[in-house]
């Protein structure tokens, strides 16, 4: 088994906020994604955080991303919040723009969160998962590189793009789910590559468009959506919604205009919110499915893994792979 080093959920924060700031980030810009960054690596999410730290680092001292971003808010409508994320990582975006539009939302019943000229490099969850504790249903949506083909295609087209719904309870954590539109995430890919072992069937294409279980085909060729075309028209829907429908670019378009691939592009996130309140809510029907599903052998609610991640992080800490705590502590020397 691969060594590791324990680290305890202050310990994790303080690592990425003495690395932000040895490499060029400020206060406001480390505290946002110390924040967002730290709360996935304790919740379990280890692909979206300690992980993520070094290309962070990268993006920045290439000059694509700013760690010095100052989020411009707008208000063009009543029911739109518009922040323009001034080429920084999406969680400072989302400290200026997502207590304007849970206020919006419950003051017209529904609003939208549209940030332009952000790099969303995180999970998604965060932001419904926020908005459902604060009492709101939420959708948020964003665009990623272009890996993925629309089946029948040959050609990449999409990101892996990510959509997440969040849903308020009474006495329970909200119900929060958060997935990409690809039949596999391009980490795991990566890592099958890595390790020597082919994935399952569906998983992607190889570069003249044959179907291949070979990662190392699949990461020159491209990848496929999950449940096939409607998977496709999924990240078709979303693509739309987090680019040209909030004057952003298409995954596709990101991808060509991007001087330096391989980590995450400049691109747009949309955010939805409702609040149940003023569309007359049923929680005891919610409550209800919800209890149909759980009580089920076999059967869960999305969002389940995470919480008892989080119990478990905070009563034994988080074991991150020796080699990435090496990597990541190398890049704040002294700190
Ligand atoms: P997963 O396939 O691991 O999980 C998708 C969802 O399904 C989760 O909400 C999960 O909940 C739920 N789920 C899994 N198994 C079950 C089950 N048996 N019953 C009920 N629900 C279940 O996630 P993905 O690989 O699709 O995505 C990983 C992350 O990558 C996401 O956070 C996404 O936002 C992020 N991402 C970010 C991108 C970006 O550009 N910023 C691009 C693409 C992905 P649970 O957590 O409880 O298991």
């Amino acid at each position: 088994m691969a060594e590791t080093v324990r680290m305890t959920a202050e310990e994790v924060h303080g690592l990425i906020r003495r690395v932000l700031t040895a490499n060029g980030f400020d206060a406001a810009n480390t505290e946002a994604i110390a924040a967002n960054m730290g709360g996935a690596e304790c919740s379990g999410a280890a692909s979206h955080g300690l992980f993520r730290l070094p290309g962070h680092v990268r993006a920045v001292a290439a000059g694509k991303a700013s760690g010095q971003a100052r989020p411009a808010v707008s208000r063009p409508a009543p029911g739109i919040v518009r922040v323009d994320g001034d080429r920084g990582f999406t969680p400072i975006s989302h400290r200026a723009g997502l207590a304007p539009l849970a206020e919006a939302a419950r003051e017209q019943g529904v609003a939208v969160l549209a940030i332009a000229r952000t790099l969303h490099f995180a999970a998604l969850w965060p932001e419904v998962e926020t908005l459902a504790a604060g009492g709101l249903c939420a959708i948020a949506m964003t665009s990623s590189p272009p890996y993925v083909a629309q089946p029948g295609g040959t050609q990449r087209v999409f990101g892996t793009n990510p959509l997440a719904f969040g849903w308020p309870r009474q006495g329970h954590p909200p119900m929060v789910w958060d997935m990409a539109t690809a039949a596999m995430a391009r980490g795991e890919i990566s890592l099958a590559k890595r390790d020597g072992h082919g994935v399952p069937e569906g998983t992607g294409i190889d570069a003249d468009g044959r179907p291949t279980t070979d990662p190392a085909a699949i990461l020159e060729g491209a990848q496929l959506p999950f449940g096939g075309v409607k998977g496709g028209l999924l990240a078709l829907m979303v693509d739309l919604m987090a680019g040209p429908l909030i004057g952003e670019l298409t995954s596709l378009e990101a991808g060509a205009e991007d001087p330096l691939p391989g980590l995450t592009e400049v691109s747009g996130e949309i955010v939805v919110a409702f609040d149940p309140a003023r569309l007359g809510a049923r929680f005891d029907g919610a409550e209800a499915l919800f209890a149909a599903i759980a009580g089920q052998e076999g059967a869960r609610l999305p969002g389940d893994r995470r919480t008892a991640a989080r119990a478990r992080i905070a009563a034994e800490g988080v074991a991150v792979p020796a080699a990435l705590h090496a990597e990541i502590s190398a890049l704040a020397p002294g700190g």
